[in-house]
């Protein structure tokens, strides 16, 4: 009796584990893309130009979205499906961590710390952190928040990165953008810092915010994926390079960022 019922929990043990999403350590990511012949992105809904949701289909759009589709063409061929589950800036390591998505295309940089968890394609974007300040805020640059109170997102690096070129700002880290935007302008901070893709997209939607301070870190973006995947890794990689070279990625570049005011868009030009 005893044996038995050690024997029904080893089991209800592997079931969980394996219930719970897909394994993810086992080299199979490729093929199970191609056997469902569908990669399951990881993709944020509130950052405009790169992912958000419009209202009016409930679709999600953006640059990030296009290479995330263009990606998926390149490895499973035109017929390729794409499905997107919304990830946030806190949840997007964890959701691939446990199997839930193949890969995440969500502005984020390749940094060290995360690649002791995940691995990255080659860099597809060369984003750099900058300010975004009320319009009559006397704010220049990243100096003048020492002693000032900065509003950061909860899971990306802003927070790390304010404090080492301000280490007397005070940070406070807000769920998503659209939690932060409202601290902005209810003057709850005096700053809102992340990639200047993404803040130049906020200055689009609210007239009364400004970026400004100029880029002062380098933060390239990668597609990531789990460890241990080398072949899904090589074909998102192969993917990348080909969508630069065949010139579709500079088209999608000029279709997201070429009507930005005041941000160079050409400089992002694969050449
Ligand atoms: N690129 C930064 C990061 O990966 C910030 C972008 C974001 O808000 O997700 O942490």
């Amino acid at each position: 009796m005893k044996k038995n019922f050690c024997l029904l929990s080893l089991l209800f043990s592997v079931l969980l584990l394996v219930g719970c999403g897909r394994s993810v350590t086992d080299e199979s990511a490729l093929k199970t893309v191609r056997q469902s012949n569908t990669i399951t992105w990881g993709v944020e809904g509130d950052k405009k130009l790169f992912s958000l949701i419009d209202v009016r289909d409930d679709q999600v759009k953006g640059f990030d979205i296009d290479m995330a589709k263009a990606v998926t063409r390149e490895v499973l061929g035109p017929k390729g499906k794409v499905k997107f589950i919304l990830a946030t800036s806190q949840s997007r390591i964890p959701l691939l961590k446990n199997g839930n998505v193949d890969a995440v295309i969500a502005t984020m940089t390749i940094t060290a710390e995360r690649e002791k968890i995940i691995d990255f394609s080659h860099s597809y974007f060369n984003a750099g952190k900058t300010l975004l300040v009320p319009n009559d805020s006397k704010i220049k640059n990243v100096h003048d928040l020492n002693g000032k109170t900065v509003i950061g997102i909860l899971g990306d690096n802003s927070v790390d990165v304010v404090k080492r070129f301000a280490p007397k700002a005070k940070v406070i880290a807000m769920q998503d953008y659209g939690q932060a935007v409202s601290a902005l302008k209810s003057h709850q901070g005096d700053a809102l810092t992340s990639d200047n893709g993404v803040l130049y997209g906020l200055a689009a939607e609210n007239p009364s915010l400004k970026v400004c301070g100029g880029t002062f870190t380098k933060e390239p973006y990668g597609i990531a994926v789990n460890k241990h995947q080398r072949g899904f890794e090589a074909a998102v990689n192969r993917a990348v390079i080909k969508i630069q070279r065949s010139g579709e990625y500079n088209r999608l570049i000029k279709k997201w960022f070429g009507q930005v005011p005041g941000f160079n868009y050409r400089r992002l030009y694969y050449k």
